[in-house]
């Protein structure tokens, strides 16, 4: 090669390399004690149905940094699914999501609600992973039918069969599983028969270029398509605007989840929607 030698030791004093690799290890050392700090905290997405009503939420995670404000899950995950930590802070999402179904299960009016929840692959192919949920279930008291675990085309990549097992050893507890991200992976769609899942998500970059991007038309609809014949509920996310909405009710899609139905929130604010959203009924 050529660009050997002294100049090319440069790059190891980029000083934006630097900051960014800097930056990077900070957050990494501060994630270790978010959990125990309790920086985290649940954010909860209205999913409805065709006509505005609340089914439910997924919860999202946020992370608020004492110096850096709120850190996106975007940039928090990845770096605790190389680290491992992503398995505790699955848990706790899962035990608070739990404990909130639990409390809702109690009330008449939010008795129906569900709980969609983010799992890690990291998570899910723990040996022990599907006690840990059923524990959290029977400690928490959570009605299992109200929690759906949302899964990544990434989860079946490998291991397909040990996957289908803790499946469908969790369905037989009653928890329902949804296919985020979907379209979005590159594995092949043999699995979606094989596998016992419940609902398909339609990515939000099909969505949101739906009416502009005739491929992204013809992916969704496909994929609204797919889920009636294989007998699968299908959700749409990133639904934004009501154009947009619109044309996936035209094109069967009877639930949505995005910001023209509501942003995450923390729960007060979630709760109030709810409260909002029953007055407002007829
Ligand atoms: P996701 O599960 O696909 O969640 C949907 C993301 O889309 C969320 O981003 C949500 O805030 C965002 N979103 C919802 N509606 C709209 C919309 O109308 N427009 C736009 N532009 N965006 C919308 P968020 O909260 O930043 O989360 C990013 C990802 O981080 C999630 O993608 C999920 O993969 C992961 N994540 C979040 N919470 C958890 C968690 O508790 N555990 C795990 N393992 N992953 C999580
Ligand atoms: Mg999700
Ligand atoms: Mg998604
Ligand atoms: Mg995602």
């Amino acid at each position: 090669q050529a660009k050997r030698g002294g100049r090319n030791r440069f790059c190891f004093f980029d000083p934006l390399l630097q900051a960014k690799l800097h930056h990077r290890l900070r957050l990494e050392a501060d994630l270790r004690h978010a959990l125990s700090l309790g920086q985290f905290q649940p954010y909860f997405q209205p999913q409805v149905d065709s006509e505005g009503h609340i089914l439910g939420a997924e919860v999202l995670l946020r992370w608020e940094h004492p110096e850096r404000g709120m850190v996106s899950p975007a940039e928090f995950i990845p770096l605790a699914e190389e680290n491992r930590q992503i398995i505790a802070i699955d848990r706790w999402v899962l035990e608070t999501a739990c404990r909130q179904l639990a409390a809702w299960a109690a009330q008449p009016e939010t008795r129906e609600l569900t709980l969609a929840v983010n799992l890690s692959v990291q998570h899910f192919h723990e040996a022990d992973a599907v006690e840990c949920i059923r524990d959290i279930l029977v400690n928490t008291g959570a009605p299992p039918a109200r929690l759906k675990l949302e899964v990544t085309e990434g989860f079946f990549l490998e291991r397909q069969d040990e996957a289908r097992q803790k499946m469908l050893a969790l369905k037989a507890l009653g928890v329902t599983f949804a296919l985020d991200d979907f379209g979005t992976g590159f594995s092949s769609l043999s699995y979606l028969n094989r596998l016992p899942l419940d609902q398909l998500k339609i990515d939000q970059s099909f969505v949101r270029d739906v009416l502009e991007d005739p491929a992204s038309a013809s992916i969704v609809a496909s994929t609204i398509g797919l889920a009636k014949s294989l007998d699968l509920e299908v959700i749409a996310e990133g639904v934004e605007t009501t154009a947009q909405r619109d044309w996936l009710l035209s094109h069967g899609c009877r639930r949505f989840q995005g910001y023209l139905f509501g942003r995450p929130q923390p729960l007060g604010g979630f709760e109030t929607s709810l409260r909002d959203a029953r007055r407002a009924l007829p």
